[in-house]
C-alpha cells in the first residue's frame, strides 16, 4: 500500500486508506471478530494513522468518520463531525512508532483467542497456514485496556511478533497492510479454536520449533506451489 501511496496525490491516498479500512472493518463483522462496537482498526497514510471513531460498530460507520491522528504528535489532523478516535489509540500509535514496516493496525476481541490467552496463556501453530502467516504469538497478562500502560505492553512486544494475545482483552495483529493484518487476526483465531477444539479430544500436536522453520524456509510462494501440487496428486 505504501509504495502506491507515493505516486498518488495526498487526497487520493486518504481516499483509498479511508474506503480501505471501511471494507476491512465490515469483513471483521463478517468474520464474527468482534460483537456490537467492539474492536479497533487504523492504517497508516504517511505520517498520519488513520483510526476507527470511538464508540461506532465497523458497520454503523462511513469511510470519512476515520480520524487521521498525526503518529508523531498524537494530534487530530483529520477530523469529520467531532469524530474521537478509538479508545485504543495510543496502542495503535505505539505499533506504527515501534516498526516502520508496520502499514496496518487490527484490534479484535475474538472468542477462542481471548479463551487461550486467560486460561492456558500461550498459543502455538498446529497448521501450515498459522506457521507461515502468523507465526510466534506474544502473549500479554491483563492490562485494563485503553490504558497508556497497554500502549507500552504492547510496543515491547511487537517488535519481536506480527500478532499479541492479550489475556481477559481481546488480540493485536500488524500487517504491511489491512489486508495481511486482517489475515493475521482470522488465522490466529482459527488457530485459538483448533486449540480449543484438540483440548476437548486430547493433548494436541502443535508444531515443533522445527516444523515451524520448515514451513516459512519454504517462502509464501513455495509454500502454496507445494500445496497445489499436493492437492493434485491427491
Ligand atoms: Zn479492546
Amino acid at each position: 500500500m505504501t509504495t502506491k501511496m507515493v505516486s498518488g496525490s495526498q487526497e487520493g491516498i486518504v481516499k483509498a486508506v479511508r474506503s480501505e479500512l471501511w471494507k476491512y472493518g465490515r469483513k471483521i463483522i463478517e468474520s464474527g471478530l468482534v460483537v456490537g462496537p467492539g474492536g479497533n482498526i487504523s492504517a497508516r497514510a504517511g505520517n498520519v494513522m488513520y483510526i476507527s471513531p470511538s464508540g461506532y460498530a465497523f458497520d454503523d460507520v462511513e469511510p470519512e468518520d476515520y480520524v487521521g491522528v498525526d503518529i508523531s504528535s498524537g494530534d487530530l489532523v483529520d477530523v469529520n463531525e467531532n469524530k474521537k478516535p478509538s479508545s485504543e489509540v495510543l496502542m495503535h500509535l505505539a505499533c506504527y512508532r515501534a516498526r516502520q514496516d508496520v502499514g496496518a493496525v487490527v484490534h479484535i476481541h475474538p472468542a477462542y483467542g481471548i479463551a487461550v490467552a486467560s486460561t492456558i496463556g500461550r498459543l502455538e501453530a498446529m497448521f501450515p497456514d498459522f506457521a507461515a502467516y502468523v507465526g510466534k504469538v506474544g502473549m500479554l497478562g491483563y492490562v485494563v485496556p485503553s490504558s497508556a500502560e497497554l500502549a507500552e505492553a504492547v510496543e515491547r512486544k511487537i517488535v519481536d511478533y506480527n500478532a499479541i494475545l492479550m489475556s481477559n482483552h481481546g488480540a493485536v495483529t500488524v500487517g504491511a497492510n489491512l489486508k495481511e493484518a486482517f489475515y493475521r487476526a482470522v488465522i490466529l483465531e482459527e488457530g485459538a479454536k483448533i486449540f480449543v477444539l484438540s483440548k476437548i479430544l486430547g493433548e494436541p500436536r502443535v508444531f515443533s520449533e522445527e516444523d515451524v522453520e520448515e514451513i516459512r524456509n519454504l517462502g509464501a510462494e513455495k509454500y502454496r506451489t507445494q500445496l497445489l501440487k499436493q492437492s493434485r496428486q491427491a
